[in-house]
């Protein structure tokens, strides 16, 4: 029999406010612990919550960014449960009134573009972090991050492979980055996602039941955890079990999961509506407001990449994922407008060097300007193609401009015919048989030639001067 895999992701994202959700502690990351706490995240008696507003707008931005409809009034939600890291024994999220529905993502995937719905956000706060010491009888608890604020996306169920379902990750995670509201840090973990994988028999509609993954935490392991749940799926069914609905845990290092335990169905958190909060009222003056203030995101940028500048939608993909990225590539093709050739030193060289020395574009050692000067001088013909990437490396060892490189080390560019007819016959005079294999009818010996004049000169020699003299010389 054949199966259809059936995803969906619910992603938290950190908003990357200066202070929690409903009180006024820092949310700064790596501070000692306990130490950004208060009466209201500690959950002490009688305290009352005060929304955030930041945390509505950043919210809001994302609603606005994936298509949603937003509620004109949603409410906060008491999510009830017993945990060490969790003082107040619930959990201030939303649950019946969200305050966003209803939205749709389009996400590049195989070179098509795959509609995903997003089924609803919500605003919550994050809960404490625990950690237990194994040599030791007791677990510690830090409540820094408790309060700090998130947004859950949840996505209806419409994935059906592992690399859609990691395209999808990539697409949102670029999208919070742009507009600025969290820092997309999958490895540290203010961007988390869990995934709801099933499988029903292919051409069926209904729902199979559905397993819920934890602890994916980064691109790589969401993808291999999900072909890996399909798998296991796959072999219970056709064994003639049936699939149970819980959450279970991917354990990286042992590339598999392990069940953590039943799957928890809504009415066991008692949710109800948070006394201590009013329903949230948003206006239409705001929402068009932050509309209007919405940047340009990824999906438009990728396609104006192609459509004004011309190229491949692979190299649009690329320098449009990350915001700074593609602003570096605007700024070097203001100075150099030659959209290939900067897309090409973009993807190639510039990406090598930050991939090898892990750093992002924004702490790049060369400047686009910098980059677009070196170019310059290739198209002028001061420096050799082969050159430039020589200059290129020294600019990144150095910080120096190409100019001044190619001025101290005299890397500049032969074009001066009769210095090179000089080289040309030189060549030509220690390799006699060639130059008669040549006239002889060899016409395949020209790239010899072109081989040992640029050796001559350490590839200085302009190409195009240098096929024109040996064009003429070899003659007769
Ligand atoms: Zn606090």
């Amino acid at each position: 029999m054949e199966f259809e895999p059936v995803i969906g992701l619910e992603i938290h994202a950190q908003l990357k406010t200066d202070t929690k959700i409903f009180c006024g502690c820092s949310t700064a990351f790596g501070a000692a612990p306990n130490t950004q706490t208060c009466p209201v995240c500690l959950g002490l008696p009688g305290v009352l919550p005060v929304l955030n507003r930041t945390v509505v707008e950043f919210a809001l931005r994302m609603a606005l960014a994936t298509g949603c409809t937003v509620a004109r009034e949603s409410r906060f939600a008491r999510k009830n449960y017993f945990y060490p890291d969790l003082p107040k024994g619930y959990q201030i999220s939303m649950y019946e009134l969200p305050i966003a529905e209803h939205g749709r993502v389009d996400v590049p995937v195989d070179g098509a573009l795959l509609p995903v719905r997003i089924r609803r956000i919500h605003m919550e706060e994050d809960a404490g972090k625990l950690t237990h010491d194994p040599d030791r009888p007791f677990s510690r608890v830090d409540l820094n991050r408790a309060g700090v604020p998130l947004i859950e996306i949840v996505s209806e169920p419409d994935l059906h492979t592992p690399a859609a379902a990691g395209a999808y990750l990539r697409q949102l995670r670029s999208i919070v980055r742009y507009l600025g509201i969290c820092d997309g840090n999958l490895e540290e973990g203010s961007f988390r996602c869990d995934a709801n994988v099933s499988i029903r028999p292919r051409g069926a509609t209904g729902l199979g039941t559905r397993a819920e993954l934890k602890n994916l935490n980064s691109f790589r392991f969401v993808e291999r955890a999900i072909e890996h749940e399909i798998g296991r799926q796959k072999e219970v069914l056709l064994d003639g079990g049936a699939v149970t609905q819980e959450t279970r845990l991917w354990d990286a290092a042992a590339g598999r999961s392990v069940s953590m335990r039943g799957k928890e169905e809504a009415h066991d958190y008692r949710y109800f509506p948070d006394p201590d909060l009013l329903p949230l009222v948003i206006d239409a003056g705001w929402i068009e407001r932050v509309r209007s203030e919405l940047p340009e995101l990824p999906d438009a940028r990728r396609k104006r990449f192609v459509a004004a500048h011309g190229l491949p939608d692979y190299d649009a993909g690329v320098l449009t994922a990350e915001r700074e990225l593609a602003d570096y590539f605007e700024r070097c093709l203001k100075a150099h407008p030659q959209p290939k050739t900067v897309s090409n030193w973009v993807m190639g060289p510039l990406l090598g060097l930050l991939n090898a020395e892990g750093i992002g574009i924004e702490r790049s050692p060369i400047p686009a300007a910098e980059l677009a000067a070196l170019l310059a001088l290739v198209e002028r013909g001061a420096i050799s193609a082969k050159t430039a990437k020589t200059v290129f490396d020294e600019m990144a060892a150095t910080g120096r401009a190409a100019e001044a490189i190619v001025r101290a080390q005299g890397l500049a560019q032969i074009s001066d015919a009769s210095a090179l007819d000089r080289v040309v016959d030189d060549v030509m005079a220690r390799n006699p048989a060639e130059v008669a294999a040549y006239r002889g009818g060899k016409a395949k010996l020209m790239g010899f030639f072109v081989g040992e004049v640029m050796k001559a000169t350490r590839g200085q020699a302009n190409p195009k001067t240098v096929n024109e003299i040996l064009n003429k010389k070899l003659q007769f």
